[in-house]
């Protein structure tokens, strides 16, 4: 099926019109008309090839991986969803689903690494898998997610990554009441993290370089809010934190946060800047804290964190755009200037 997308050309290239073929369904196949797509600042990383090392760009690339929509097409073996139905689909399109992580629900962390939504290599096609800035995509049923009837379609579209990418490690790491967790970064990531955390029951911290965004980090779940360019206020909370989920994108000071972890205290890397981050041993050795990282989430976990949301009414704060308009959204995306975090309405597209 001929479908109309958003790509970038080269790493350089602003993002324009293309067009790309979605395989006919499969018997496990769902196909699925895409009418919003969130925008990840790993789309941006990806587009501009700024994780040449780990993932290195294939060209056309049609990023998008918060995909909703509706279901046009089933193949004849398919359970989970019907024509009509609400359906999302979000950073992983498959993966081999024998190895010992896709058998314990950790798709995400496959053995033979996950076919991701875009720049992932398709099973189908052999060639490159294509994302979200989309209008139509087709989907084995075991990597879709029920969504409910009753939400905000657009503002749940951020959940099929910011939402899950914050939700895993929390559960993880098992946040909840009697805890002091901290935040780092107010953006598409961070603002989940912070309305999840909340919702856990712990104490919120969010640490932000953006005095502007004190007021809505209050109004987002936030117990406080540190400026983290303020030494003093810095200072005020060592070796106090139970966990700290760090979603900044950039390049910034990790030892300034690892300080701030109490004995046995963790900070979770999620944000996932281009360049190495440097550590101090001895803001690690003393007194034994613990440097982590998490991807995203697995499928089951995935469809328990949008029905938790649904059921608590959590989804994200979101500013709706054409497509048209993804450029100047990736600039912003650059200074911080999202609240909080871009969703295109596919319709812009038709
Ligand atoms: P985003 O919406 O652009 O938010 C990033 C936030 O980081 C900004 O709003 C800003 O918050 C802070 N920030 C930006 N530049 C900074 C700097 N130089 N120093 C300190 N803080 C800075 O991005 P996002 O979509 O939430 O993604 C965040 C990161 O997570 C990206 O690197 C993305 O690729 C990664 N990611 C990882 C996973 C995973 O599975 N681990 C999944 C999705 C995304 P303040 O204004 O509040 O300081
Ligand atoms: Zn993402
Ligand atoms: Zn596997």
């Amino acid at each position: 099926m001929s479908t109309k997308a958003f790509a970038a050309q080269t790493a350089k290239s602003p993002l324009g019109p293309f067009s790309l073929t979605r395989r006919e369904p499969l018997p496990t196949d769902v196909q699925i008309e895409i009418l919003y797509c969130g925008v990840c600042h790993s789309d941006l990383h990806q587009a501009r090839n700024e994780w040449s090392e780990f993932a290195p760009t294939a060209y056309p690339c049609v990023p998008g991986h918060e995909i909703v929509g509706r279901v046009t097409k089933v193949g004849k073996d398919v359970k989970k969803l019907k024509v009509g139905d609400r359906a999302a689909v979000g950073c992983m399109v498959d993966s081999c689903r024998t190895c010992p992580s896709c058998t314990r629900g950790l798709e995400q962390y496959c053995q033979h690494f996950p076919t991701l939504t875009y720049n992932g290599n398709d099973k189908h096609s052999g060639g490159v898998t294509y994302g979200g800035y989309s209008d139509s995509i087709v989907v084995d049923e075991a990597f879709t997610l029920k969504v409910s009837d009753k939400v905000d379609l657009a503002a749940t579209a951020p959940l099929l990554c910011a939402g899950i990418t914050t939700y895993s490690p929390l559960r993880h790491w098992k946040v909840g009441p009697g805890q002091k967790v901290g935040i780092v970064g107010l953006g598409g990531l961070g603002h989940m993290g912070v309305k999840l955390a909340h919702a856990f029951g712990a104490r919120v911290v969010l640490f932000t370089t953006s005095p502007g965004k004190i007021e809505d980090g209050k109004r987002l779940g936030a117990h406080e809010v540190v400026v983290s360019k303020n030494a003093d206020e810095m200072k005020g909370h060592a070796s106090s934190f139970d966990f700290i989920l760090d979603c900044v994108s950039a390049d910034h000071d990790i030892n300034a946060y690892l300080s701030l972890l109490k004995l046995d205290g963790t900070l979770t890397l999620v944000g996932a800047p281009e360049k190495p981050l440097p550590v101090a041993a001895f803001n690690l050795i003393m007194p034994r804290r613990q440097f982590a990282g998490s991807a995203i989430g697995g499928i089951a976990e995935t469809q328990e964190m949008l029905d938790f949301c649904a059921e608590h009414g959590i989804t994200s704060d979101v500013e709706v755009i054409p497509i048209q308009k993804i450029n100047e959204a990736y600039d912003r995306l650059l200074k911080g200037d999202v609240k909080y975090r871009f969703v295109i309405d596919m319709a812009s597209l038709k």
